[in-house]
């Protein structure tokens, strides 16, 4: 499951075999849900046995689940003993899935939960492809939409990441559609450059939540190395050759970023710029002192009357430890 299907037949044509045998074993995985690769009925015993010796087919486990109304969270245990945690939301458009991309998190936003834990390691794709897989295996449905947005920074694990994202968009496969995958920065400009040349049609998420370097250099210390300006102007770029819209996060935190004078500030940064702007009601924690916002409409009729695109994110459960980090944080 780390491997795309180019990969998978570089892999069959060289061990001597033909490369629609990884069509079959594709299809085995992912549309028949069959993960013992002695059960691949079309595929020779000998093949069977090779394939067996060459690959490790352990999974990650589904640890602990907390359920919502319209929200499961699933802890995970990877192999390595390490945890993660993946949030199954339900819309009326269809079920999506917010993944982590390592363990633990280097970026230290103040606001986060998540980034308590250092960075371990970034995940491994099959990692990320597992827990997709997991959910749709516990919930007997199709997963329409992923975000990697949960623990981790995904661009700190750029190569898995869009390995994974290129596995979970196989039409023959998972089959999840390019404008259904959202990837979330809190702003690394090499990488955003760097992501404007990826061919799919993959959504561009940033997590921005101040207007100003003032602001954001107190809760973001990716701030002090990559600056509003900086940051800007790779999104810039990235609109000029991708034409795609962007999605600019912004988490209310009250007193902190959610004044009209913020919204006014943001409404011009962002003047001109194919962009839209989700609110997020901050999920508060025992561990951390920031509040929920109480005048996230004001704020978004301040950005409104600026001609900004603007929507509030949907709550949903912070009455399951939604917020993300909470459910791992209390098990280790
Ligand atoms: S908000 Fe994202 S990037 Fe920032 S510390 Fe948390 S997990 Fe890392």
């Amino acid at each position: 499951m780390s491997l795309t299907k180019e990969a998978l037949e570089d892999y069959f044509l060289s061990i001597g075999e033909k490369k629609y045998k990884a069509e079959q074993v594709l299809e085995w995985l992912y549309i028949h849900k069959e993960w013992d690769i002695a059960n691949f009925t079309n595929l020779k015993k000998e093949l069977r046995e090779t394939l067996k010796k060459d690959f490790n087919t352990d999974f990650i486990k589904i640890k602990r689940k907390e359920e919502g109304s319209l929200v499961k969270k699933y802890l995970f245990e990877l192999l390595d003993g390490n945890f993660i945690e993946a949030v199954l939301m339900e819309h009326d458009y269809g079920k999506s899935v917010c993944v982590s991309s390592e363990v633990g998190c280097n970026m230290g936003c103040k606001f986060c939960e998540s980034g308590r834990l250092k960075k371990v390691r970034g995940l491994e794709t099959y990692e990320m492809v597992e827990q997709i897989l997991l959910i749709e295996n516990d919930i007997k449905d199709k997963i329409n939409s992923v975000v990697v947005m949960g623990i981790g920074e995904p661009f700190d694990n750029y190569d898995n990441v869009l390995n994974f994202v290129k596995i979970i968009n196989y039409p023959k496969g998972l089959a999840i559609g390019s404008r259904h995958i959202t990837i979330s920065t809190c702003g690394l400009v090499p990488k955003i450059e760097e992501f404007s040349n990826f061919p799919l049609q993959v959504n561009l998420a940033v997590s921005l939540h101040a207007p100003n370097d003032a602001i954001r250099d107190k809760i973001m210390p990716i701030n002090k190395v990559y600056n509003i300006s900086k940051l800007m102007a790779s999104l810039r770029k990235y609109l000029l050759k991708t034409n795609r819209r962007i999605t600019i996060e912004y988490v209310m935190l009250n007193m902190v970023n959610d004044s009209l004078d913020c919204a006014y500030e943001l409404a011009h940064l962002l003047k001109g710029m194919n962009v839209y702007v989700n609110l997020i009601p901050y999920n508060e924690t025992n561990n951390l002192e920031f509040k929920k916002s109480t005048r996230i409409k004001e704020f978004k009729d301040a950005l409104t009357s600026q001609g900004i695109n603007v929507t509030v994110r949907k709550e949903f459960g912070d009455s399951i430890s939604a917020a993300c980090g909470q459910l791992r944080s209390k098990e280790v």
